[in-house]
C-alpha cells in the first residue's frame, strides 16, 4: 500500500510531479492544491497547464489529457472544475453514458461554472443511420443546454458503411447550422485498423477516438493505419489507454514497485510518447486519479528505459488477461452466439475499472443466448486467440460475476 501524506497524495504522486511542479502554486507544501477549489481559484497564482497538441484537421489545440465523461457525477462534478483549472478543459461525453445523464451533469456544471466557451465538449450517438444520428445530436443539445457541441462522434462504429454520403450531408447540414463544430467517430473493436484507413480516405471525418495503449506497439497493421490517418490530418485520440484486464492485480502490484510512476501514470506517458496521438481520454473517478494524471501530464520527462522495460514486462505478464476486442476471430471458433469481445469488456469494467453495477447492467442487456456462457465450450477460442487470452477461464469468471 502506498503511503499518503496529509493531503491525500502518495509519495509517488509527488515524485511524479517532478520538475513540472516547480512553477505551480504550492498549497500545503505540495505542487497541486489539496482541495477541489473553486474557492481557492481566485487567490492562486497561475497554475501549470496540461500541454496541448493540435487535433488534426480541426486546427484546434486540445489538452493531451481529456476528461472521460463516464466517471463524472450526474450533477455538478468538482473534479471537472479541478481538471479545467489545470488546462484539461476537454470532456468526452456521450448520449448514452451514465444512463443518458452524462450530458445533464455537464449542463449542471456549466450552469454553475459559467465557462461553456472555455471547455471543449465531445458527445456521441450510438445511433448510426443519418436520421437517428441527427435526432441524437438535438437531444444532446437539449441535455447539455447548449447551442452547440464542439465535436460529435458516431459512437462505437463497427461498420465503415455507416460513413455514407447521406451521413455526410447530415453532418454538413448540422455544421452549417452551428449545431456541431467537428465530426468523427469512436471505435474499439477488432477492425480499428480498417476504420482508421477509411477515416484517412474520408475528408469529412476530422477525428477518430480508438483503443490504443502500450500493448499496441508491436501491431504493425494498426501502426500503418495510424500513419495513414495521421498523414491525412485525422485528429487521433487514444482511449482504453490503461489496457486493463481481468485478473491483473498481482502483475500490477509488481509494476508498482518499479520506477517513479504508478502503472496508471506510466501507461498514459507511453501513449503520449507517440506524437501522432493528440490526446488520451481517461476516466477519472476520484480526485486522487485526477491528480495522478495531471501530474503525469505536467511532467515533460519521458519514461526511462527501465520504466519502459517494466511496462513491457507488465504487458507480457498480463497478456493472457488482456483482450484486444478482435472477436470476429474467437466468436467464429465457438459453436454458439456468444459475444466474447463485449463480455470481456464488461469483465474489464467489473475487475479493472471497479464498476460492477455498470458491468452487470451491460451484460444483462445482451441477448439471452449471448449470456448462456455455461453451455459453451470455449477451448477452441483459446486456441485461435492471437493474444493468448485464456478465453475459457475468463468466460467462467464472467459467468460468476456478471450473470
Ligand atoms: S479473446 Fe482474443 S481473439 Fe477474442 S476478442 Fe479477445 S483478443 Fe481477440
Amino acid at each position: 500500500m502506498a503511503k499518503h501524506d496529509g493531503n491525500g497524495m502518495t509519495r509517488r504522486h509527488l515524485l511524479g510531479l517532478g520538475g513540472a511542479a516547480a512553477g505551480a502554486a504550492l498549497v500545503g507544501g505540495i505542487g497541486l492544491p489539496s482541495h477541489p477549489a473553486e474557492a481557492q481559484a481566485a487567490q492562486e497564482p497561475p497554475l501549470p497547464q496540461v500541454p496541448r497538441r493540435t487535433l488534426g484537421k480541426t486546427g484546434k489545440t486540445v489538452p493531451i489529457l481529456l476528461v472521460g465523461g463516464m466517471a463524472l457525477d450526474r450533477k455538478f462534478d468538482p473534479k471537472l472544475a479541478e481538471a479545467v483549472r489545470f488546462g484539461a478543459n476537454y470532456v468526452d461525453a456521450a448520449d448514452c453514458y451514465l444512463g443518458g445523464q452524462s450530458e445533464a451533469g455537464l449542463a449542471a456544471y456549466f450552469a454553475r461554472a459559467k465557462n461553456r466557451d472555455k471547455v471543449w465538449v465531445t458527445s456521441k450517438s450510438d445511433k448510426h443511420d443519418p436520421k437517428a444520428f441527427e435526432q441524437t445530436v438535438f437531444r444532446s443539445l437539449e441535455q447539455l443546454q447548449s447551442d452547440y457541441v464542439d465535436m460529435y462522434y458516431l459512437h462505437a462504429l463497427k461498420d465503415a458503411d455507416y460513413l455514407s454520403d447521406d451521413l455526410a450531408v447530415t453532418v454538413s447540414r448540422l455544421k452549417k447550422a452551428g449545431k456541431i463544430r467537428h465530426f468523427g467517430f469512436s471505435c474499439h473493436d477488432g477492425n480499428v485498423a480498417e476504420l482508421l484507413h477509411k477515416a484517412a480516405k474520408t475528408p469529412w471525418v476530422e477525428s477518430v477516438m480508438f483503443r490504443y495503449n502500450f500493448r499496441s506497439y508491436g501491431n504493425s497493421e494498426l501502426n500503418a493505419a495510424i500513419d495513414a490517418a495521421h498523414k491525412a490530418g485525422v485528429g487521433l485520440i487514444a482511449m482504453k489507454t490503461q489496457g486493463s484486464e481481468a485478473g491483473f492485480r498481482d502483475a500490477w502490484q509488481k509494476f508498482e514497485k518499479t520506477g517513479k510512476w504508478t502503472k496508471h501514470q506510466a501507461v498514459l506517458k507511453a501513449v503520449w510518447a507517440d506524437e501522432r496521438i493528440s490526446a488520451a481520454v481517461s476516466q477519472m473517478d476520484t480526485f486522487e486519479k485526477l491528480r495522478e494524471n495531471i501530474a503525469a501530464a505536467l511532467d515533460r520527462n519521458a519514461l526511462s528505459a527501465s520504466e519502459k522495460d517494466a511496462l513491457d514486462r507488465y504487458a507480457m505478464a498480463t497478456r493472457p488477461y488482456a483482450c484486444d476486442g478482435c472477436d470476429h476471430i474467437c466468436n467464429a471458433a465457438v459453436a454458439a452466439n456468444v459475444r466474447i469481445g463485449d463480455t470481456m469488456r464488461y469483465l474489464m469494467y467489473h475487475d479493472a475499472y471497479g464498476e460492477p453495477g455498470k458491468a452487470r447492467d451491460l451484460f444483462a442487456k445482451l441477448p439471452a443466448e449471448a449470456r448462456a456462457l455455461s453451455r459453451v465450450d470455449f477451448t477452441p477460442a483459446n486456441r485461435v486467440c492471437p493474444h493468448g487470452v485464456d478465453v475459457a477461464g475468463l468466460m467462467r469468471r464472467a459467468e460468476s460475476v456478471l450473470a
